[in-house]
């Protein structure tokens, strides 16, 4: 079940400022989400957008399509060029698929490669195989609400990378450092908890304080 978004006051100016890719996908509720908690939100679409940005968020969506916008615009390697200058990076879901090093079966799908994880895109079946489920996640005392949406399968976890949370026996949220990756769509649970837990990992104090 969703729960309707809460709406929230207004962030100040002075607030730090994430971005969110917006070339394809659910990255409107990411926006949200981070907007909640009090940061400043730009919409990414072009490589002059990561300037002055303390993480990217890169939204679920169709990973081929967004791989392509990616290349169109040259932001593929303006995204690495922001990783490798200290920002971080969250991938949900076709945005974990753009992040992996490895991409099952599909070796000549373009990736970030950012992150040691290798996934089987839509192994968890198709569009009527979606599904919820309350996850445990390292970190948060409650469980998180996910939605899972032709979810990708981590099948590949390399040693550097952190287990958050695992769901029937498969990894669905890892991370390394300040890139973190889930197969399942926190921005669409209207639960913060998630992204106050990627903020703490880029370093930043959410304005409005971390959801309990
Ligand atoms: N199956 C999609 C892909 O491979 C990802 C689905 C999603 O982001 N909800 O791109």
């Amino acid at each position: 079940m969703l729960r309707a978004a809460p709406t929230h006051p207004p962030v100040a100016a002075d607030a730090p400022t994430v971005g969110v890719l917006a070339l394809q996908g659910s990255f409107r509720e990411h926006r949200l989400a981070f907007e909640r908690l009090g940061l400043n939100v730009r919409e990414v679409r072009l490589p002059r957008h990561l300037v002055g940005l303390v993480g990217l968020a890169i939204p679920g969506g169709e990973s081929t399509t967004m791989a392509k916008l990616m290349r169109t615009y040259g932001l593929d390697d303006a995204i690495r060029a922001f990783h490798a200058g200290g920002g971080g990076l969250l991938g949900t879901c076709a945005g974990a698929i753009a992040l992996a090093q490895e991409i099952v079966g599909h070796p000549d799908q373009p990736r970030l490669g950012l992150l040691d994880v290798a996934v089987a895109r839509n192994d968890y079946g198709r569009q009527v195989a979606s599904f919820e489920a309350d996850l445990q996640v390292v970190g948060l005392e409650r469980p998180v609400h996910g939605v899972f949406i032709r979810a990708p399968r981590l099948v590949g976890v390399g040693d550097e990378v952190a287990v958050l949370a695992v769901y029937d026996g498969d990894p669905v949220a890892v991370a390394d450092g300040n890139v973190v990756a889930t197969v399942f769509h926190p921005e669409l649970s209207g639960d913060d908890r998630f992204h106050a837990l990627v903020l703490a990992r880029w370093g930043v104090a959410p304005p409005n304080g971390a959801p309990t």
